[in-house]
Formats: structure tokens, sequence, C-alpha cells
């Protein structure tokens, strides 16, 4: 799915009476297939311009359209992953992941597709455990299970393995990667480690904050990660 993003801004009534400007002006075009990483510090609004395209936020002024179609509303065309993974704890993991599909399937269908996802984020054999059983990363794990299940074109993801540790994150970085080459969806992916993003995606936009807006946009180069100083310069950069 294609998405563009047209003269987004946002700003947020606050208690004092004066309004923050959370975003200033974001024009974005996103291809189909295409793997785009959001980077920038803390507070420079990538969370809200997730949330405006997942439709649970809306902007102030802007539109967001999904193969041309004005996103309103959150809907099944669109699936997202947040940094906690928010499973239901009294749900066992296939139920949390078949939870999302049960106006959109019958029964043993969503049992197929719990199965089939449950596989590739490995985890089979725990499809009947609750999520206490199991550790962070694989509750992310399921996370992403549940967000894929709803096939969904597009899939965003905000920070998705900031709360987990490194060896997990490795993990999940080469699932992430597989999940996208094996499915070819659309994905937005947000992150403040310039590793993270020049390793899964093909573009990266970087934006800074007061009024958050976008002040670099490239394509990566598969050769320039490996050489040393430019990831030094770019960590500079950011
Ligand atoms: P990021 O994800 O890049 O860290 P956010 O999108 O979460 O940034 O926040 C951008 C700015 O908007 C911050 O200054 C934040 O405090 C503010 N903000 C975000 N959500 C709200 C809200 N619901 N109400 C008021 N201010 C908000
Ligand atoms: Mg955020």
């Amino acid at each position: 799915m294609y998405l563009d993003i047209s003269n987004i801004s946002k700003s947020f009534q606050r208690n004092d009476e004066q309004s923050l400007q959370a975003l200033k002006d974001i024009n974005l075009e996103i291809k189909e297939g295409e793997f785009i990483s959001l980077l920038g510090p803390s507070g420079c609004g990538k969370s809200t311009l997730l949330s405006i395209i997942a439709g649970l936020t809306k902007p102030s002024s802007g539109a967001v359209s999904l193969d041309s179609k004005e996103i309103t509303e959150p809907g099944p065309d669109k699936s997202m992953v947040f940094q906690e993974p928010a499973l239901f704890p009294w749900m066992s993991v296939k139920e949390n992941v078949t939870f999302p599909l049960r106006k959109k399937m019958r029964k043993h269908e969503q049992e197929q597709a719990a199965a089939a996802y449950l596989k590739m984020v490995h985890l089979s054999q725990f499809a009947e455990n609750h999520p206490h059983e199991l550790s962070g990363g694989m509750q992310q794990r399921v996370a992403i299970a549940r967000a894929l299940a709803m096939d969904s074109g597009l899939l965003l993801m905000d920070e998705p393995f900031g709360a987990l540790d490194e060896q997990t994150r490795l993990v999940l970085q080469e699932e992430v990667e597989r999940i996208w080459l094996e499915t070819k969806k659309t994905i937005v992916f947000v992150t403040h480690s310039i590793r993270e993003a020049i390793k899964l995606s093909d573009r990266i936009i970087i934006m800074s904050a007061r009024p958050g807006s976008i002040i670099s946009d490239f394509k990566v180069d598969i050769e320039r990660p490996r050489q040393q100083q430019d990831m030094a310069k770019l960590e500079e950069d950011v």
C-alpha cells in the first residue's frame, strides 16, 4: 500500500492554555513495499506522526491517505506494534493473536492464521501459554504476530525493540527483516538507533524537534553502512 502524507501539522492543547506544536508541515510519500525508518531525538513527534498514520490521532491540519483513500480512523488496512507489547494478560498467546480477527474470519480460519504467524515468529510451542509465562522479547514477538495476523498492507512499528536487551533486539531485527522480505508489506519503523535504521530500512527520514519536522530524507546505500567512519559521522549528525 502506498502512503501520502500531506502538510500534516499537529498542536496539542496544554493545561496552561498554551499550545504545543508537535508537528509542522510534514510531507512524505512512501511507496508500496518500502521499509522506511523515522529517526530523531525524543520529543520530535515520531510517535505522534505514527499515531496519525494509524488513524488514532487526528491531525490539526493536513491529511494522510493510504492508496489514495484518506485515513480518518483506525482500521484493518493498517496494524501497529508499540514499544510495550500490550497483550491481554488473561488470554493465551493464541487468543491474543486471534482477538483482532474475531470479526473478520471464521473460528477455524482464525486458528490457522494464529498458527501460521506464531510459527513465523518461532513461538508455535507457546500458543497455549499466557503472556506472563514469556520473556519480554517473546511477548514482543506475540505482538508482532498479532499485527501480522491482521494481514494489513501497512505495518507501523513504534520503537518496537526499545525496551529489549541488545541480544533480543538483534534476533528480532532479523525476524522483522525476514518478514518484510517474505510479505513485502509497507513498513514505517520508528527508532532512535541509527544503526538499527541503516540495518533494516531502505530509506531513512530524520526529524528534529521544536516543532517536529523532517530535516533529512535519504535512501540507504547498502555498501555504506559497512564503513565504520560513515556510521560514526551519521551518528554525529543525528
Ligand atoms: P517522540 O515519539 O518523537 O518522542 P512524541 O510524538 O511522543 O515524540 O511527542 C512530540 C511532542 O508532543 C512532545 O513534546 C510531547 O510532549 C508532545 N505530546 C505528545 N502527545 C501529547 C499529548 N497527548 N498531549 C500533549 N502533548 C503531547
Ligand atoms: Mg515516541
